[in-house]
């Protein structure tokens, strides 16, 4: 409980205190005044200033008013414990509301707690404990077994188990060398680490992730949109209908004045809108609150709401449905020797980031020595075009040897085709293929499981690679051969082909697909750790890079929409009830105030159940519901 709740809560008890104490004491006239206003002006002098200062700034109607004027009002009709009453459980139940935000913004941070306290600067053979965002790029610093990894960087000595879960949530430990790179917010399990720094804290995965999950709130759902506007019109109607209440019956029908005012005082208290207002946003800060446990960052309120609604989800092959690490299957150069052949390709792809550059310098060997390449282009959909020893090199597909008009064999082995052309002159090409992610299949199975209506891959890789991986995975369609410009149509005729309702998804890894990630509805970027480009463009944001975690994404938004609808419809029906026998005269204060209370209670315990994740994968069994 934080220094305000515990105030809040002596207030409450004090206030209790004094209102047992005027009880008992029973005394008559001003003293009877006197010894209900003392609880009265404990419990709610915020309340009654809010409501005043609310007025004076022209903003009339909100529940502050509303609880003001009935408890005003049942003081100056005599019912002096029934005011101090309403005005304590209202207080009660504020307390409540604000107990379980803070908790669900608590597991979010504690979910989330990977933002480090300090690092291990490594400064002439000594350590000094450094604040990490005073540490610059090229810095080296120390990680012991047990500490959170401050930065993000590349390990320079010592072998380790790395603990992403925070980040991840994938429980298996991630094993560490020399060479590789850890990503900030991991928890280095065993080894000692020394690492070069190379991004400043304030671009380090840490920092942008943060950043995320702070201003996730700001994005609101439409259900959250609703219920701020139906606040904005509900209150005022519900003041005047009070109005009414009171006036029009006895004026009409000659009824007593004091019983109707009465009336109308109850059913102001019935009708604060408490419960909704709070437990709507609630439900989706709880969402993202369970989704970030298993890795799934989404952006805004808005894109958990929507995603429960994926119709047509559209995938990126190369790193999203396949592992985007390519063996090199075979080698056929033309009049140079295989090592020339594969020695120009990963010279060639040296500056480049994508997957098949990745693996052609992997395939290649020791670091390809940059000093003798220079005017580097790089052509999306295509490959790469730069000038090794002063000779024009074109790395690419079949599409790169068209545009430069050089005749290029054909390849009988299944795969991708990686041609290489000198100074205008065919060289030979190098086949290379790459394997399905483990769990792509049943990924694209549970999407269908899960109300998906089509599945489609998007692709730059020639037309057998796509078709068969397609078939494989249990895709309705494929589309190969693309350019990146190709994608973006592709998906704009998706999204003229589904349901007015219906989302479409769009999956990549966040490498150069930046434009398709945010012309879709939903763009979901994976791969994460360590990838700012796909933290940027992207809606939603998988830290690790299964398939299945999309899924899991539906399946918490469909549970929060859920909760949402349910907290919507119960508060809502409960009111009208108790509005409806309050006005007939069949609800007394002391309901008015529990039927509120409890149902503000309800509803946000309910919201507090968002933040559990429904389990992921979960097998279809009949015995458990
Ligand atoms: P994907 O849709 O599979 O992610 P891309 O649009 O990134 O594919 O690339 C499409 C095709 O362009 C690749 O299959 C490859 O043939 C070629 N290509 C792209 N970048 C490179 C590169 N750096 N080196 C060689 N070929 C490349
Ligand atoms: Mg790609």
């Amino acid at each position: 409980m934080s220094k305000k709740h515990k105030k809040m809560l002596a207030r409450i008890l004090l206030s209790a205190l004094f209102l047992a104490a005027a009880l008992l004491l029973n005394t008559e006239g001003y003293w009877r005044l006197a010894a209900y206003l003392v609880p009265y002006l404990i419990i709610g002098w915020d309340v009654l200033w809010r409501a005043v200062r609310n007025i004076l700034h022209g903003q009339v109607f909100d529940e502050n008013f509303l609880m003001a004027l009935a408890t005003a009002g049942a003081f100056a009709t005599g019912e002096y414990p029934e005011a101090v009453a309403v005005m304590l459980f209202y207080q009660v139940g504020e307390l409540f509301q604000s107990y379980a935000v803070g908790r669900s913004r608590q597991s979010i941070a504690s979910l989330m707690d990977i933002r480090p306290d300090y690092a291990n600067l490594e400064q002439n053979g000594e350590l000094i404990k450094t604040d990490p965002d005073e540490i610059s790029v090229g810095q080296t610093i120390v990680v012991k077994a047990g500490e959170k990894i401050p930065l993000d960087g590349v390990v320079l000595e010592g072998a380790s188990n790395i603990d992403t879960a925070a980040l991840t949530g994938e429980s298996l430990p991630r094993a560490v060398q020399p060479g590789d790179d850890v990503i900030s917010g991991c928890i280095n399990q065993n080894g000692l680490l020394r690492v070069r720094v190379t991004k400043a804290f304030g671009e380090s995965t840490v920092s942008k992730i943060l950043d995320l999950v702070e201003n996730s709130s700001s994005k609101k759902a439409k259900a959250e949109n609703f219920i701020s506007k139906f606040a904005r019109y509900y209150t005022p109607a519900v003041v005047l209908s009070a109005v009414l209440l009171a006036v029009l019956p006895p004026l009409v029908l000659g009824g007593a004045w004091g019983e109707w005012l009465h009336r109308a005082l109850i059913f102001l208290v019935i009708s604060c809108p408490c419960a909704l207002v709070i437990s709507v946003p609630l439900s989706f800060f709880g969402g993202i609150g369970g989704a970030s446990r298993q890795g799934i960052l989404v952006k805004g309120g808005n894109y958990l709401e929507s995603l429960a609604q994926a119709e047509i989800v559209v995938f990126d092959k190369t790193g999203t449905l396949t592992k985007g690490v390519f063996n090199v299957t075979a080698i056929h150069p033309g009049h140079i020797s295989e090592a020339k052949l594969l020695e120009l390709a990963a010279l060639a792809e040296s500056y480049s980031d994508h997957p098949i550059s990745r693996s052609l310098k992997e395939a290649y060997g020791p670091t390809p020595d940059t000093s003798r390449v220079s005017d580097v282009e790089e052509l999306s959909g295509h490959g790469v075009r730069v000038k090794i020893d002063g000779d024009a090199v074109c790395v690419g597909n079949d599409k790169l040897m068209e545009e430069i008009g050089v005749k290029w064999h054909p390849c009988h082995h299944v795969g991708t085709t990686v041609h290489v052309a000198v100074n205008g002159d065919y060289a030979g090409h190098i086949v290379i293929s790459d394997e399905e992610k483990p769990d792509a299949k049943k990924a694209v199975a549970a999407l269908k499981a899960l109300g998906v209506k089509k599945t489609v891959m998007l692709t730059g890789d020639s037309r057998a690679v796509g078709e068969s991986v397609g078939a494989r995975l249990g895709l309705d369609e494929v589309d190969a051969e693309l350019l990146p410009a190709g994608k973006v149509e592709r998906v704009e005729q998706l999204l003229a082909q589904k349901s007015k309702n219906g989302k479409l998804v769009f999956v990549g890894d966040g490498i150069n697909d930046a434009p398709v990630l945010s012309r879709s509805d939903i763009g979901i970027a994976m791969g994460a750790m360590g990838s700012d480009a796909a933290i940027e463009a992207a809606d939603i944001v998988l830290m690790d890079d299964q398939p299945s975690k999309i899924a899991s994404a539906i399946r918490i938004s469909q549970k929060t929409r859920r909760i949402v609808y349910q907290n919507i419809v119960f508060a809502l029906a409960v009111k009208l009830l108790v509005l409806v026998l309050g006005a007939l005269g069949y609800a007394n204060m002391w309901e008015a105030v529990f039927a509120d209370v409890g149902v503000s209670v309800l509803a946000i315990l309910n919201a507090m159940r968002a933040l559990k994740s429904p389990p992921a994968n979960q097998p279809q069994n009949p015995d458990t519901p």
